[in-house]
């Protein structure tokens, strides 16, 4: 990814202390326990007060987060102790988003197909479970949204700090901010359909543009590929990594370029795994090749001819000055990519013939 996002604390976050207390301090002390009852949530005096809004209310939102509580208590108490350890080990794994794309070998992740394999019934239920818990119809809960907020406030408290204004999986595409009224929808970087335990964890959730999350990255797993787990990049990782593409052009006839003519090169070396999974998941090759074989890119050509004309700017010079725009504000209109053109339309030989042509009278 083109850059990273920065993580926002949020009342919202109470949601994943609530889930934490339920999976520790109810589920996994099922066993041995006695039957479930309302006292089991004595430690956490506000879930506690939501279980009991859920129970006695009739909401069909509070009733099903109350049922499925009730009917996982129930699959845990038949557990093992060492069935027990091991999800719990799994349930912190999971919940350890930057060592996961780290690919850290001493964290050791779970599929629902894990669970299943242990127990098929308990898999079922935590996967009904855990992908509903950010549904509307839960969110809407007036006990919910007194104690958690609303996933809007975060959204706008989020888009306060993170100002850049574009989706930083491709680069390309817009975000949303905070003049809009809408918003983009959250992206599940490990897919909730795959991942048990995490499809609230914020370090988890991650903005980004229609085109990333609805067209290119659907529920494609960034941490695991047919051939085993690999490296992805960490949307909320605090030390930055630049990403360099050099663009060669095969051909100097930039009206008919066509995506075999362009190669793309990334680096920096030290990140290649990374930047694999990255260019994989969200089409990055063929989104790239197309917008450079684009109007985009021939109006960044037709630029360096006007500056030609009207200032006499030699093409050189031009491009001087978008490699410094870039510095500055890489993804603003597509800084990045542009530059990189722009080089590789100098390396073709493009820039000698355009200040040809502004010779000739
Ligand atoms: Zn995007």
């Amino acid at each position: 990814m083109l850059f990273a996002y920065t993580y926002v604390p949020h009342a919202m976050e109470k949601m994943q202390a609530f889930i934490d207390f339920i999976f520790f301090e109810v589920w996994c002390k099922a066993p041995g326990n006695g039957g479930f009852r309302l006292e089991l949530f004595d430690g956490n005096a506000e879930l506690k007060e939501l279980m009991e809004v859920f129970y006695y209310g009739d909401t069909r939102g509070g009733d099903f987060f109350y049922r499925h509580v009730e009917r996982i208590y129930g699959l845990f108490s038949a557990l093992t102790p060492p069935q027990i350890d091991q999800i719990k080990q799994w349930y912190q794994a999971n919940n350890d988003i930057e060592k996961i794309c780290a690919n850290d070998p001493a964290v050791q992740i779970a599929r629902y197909a894990d669970i299943k394999a242990i127990h098929p019934d308990l898999s079922d239920q935590l996967a009904s479970f855990f992908k509903e818990l950010y549904s509307q119809r839960l969110l809407d809960l007036a006990a919910l949204r007194k104690k958690i907020g609303q996933i809007d406030e975060h959204y706008q408290a989020f888009m306060q700090v993170n100002t850049i204004g574009k989706c930083p999986f491709c680069g390309l595409g817009d975000i949303k901010g905070v003049h809009h009224s809408k918003r983009e929808a959250y992206d599940h970087y490990l897919p909730k359909a795959l991942y048990p335990f995490n499809s609230i964890n914020f370090r988890n959730l991650a903005p980004a543009c229609h085109e990333c999350n609805s067209t290119y990255k659907l529920s494609k797993d960034p941490v695991h590929n047919a051939y085993g787990r690999r490296k992805a990049f960490y949307p909320y990782a605090t030390s930055s990594h630049g990403i360099d593409i050099t663009i060669d052009l095969g051909t100097p006839d930039i009206d008919r370029l066509a995506p075999a003519d362009i190669q793309l090169t990334f680096g920096p070396a030290a990140v290649h795994e990374e930047i694999k999974t990255w260019k994989e998941v969200y089409g990055i090759e063929e989104r790239y090749k197309a917008k450079c074989c684009g109007s985009d890119a021939k109006n960044w050509l037709e630029e360096v001819r006007i500056l030609r004309d009207t200032r006499g700017m030699a093409p050189a010079a031009w491009l001087a000055t978008v490699q410094q725009q870039t510095e500055k504000t890489p993804v603003a209109n597509s800084n990045f990519l542009k530059k990189a053109f722009l080089e590789g339309c100098q390396r073709a030989g493009l820039f000698d013939v355009i200040a040809k042509e502004g010779a000739t009278p």
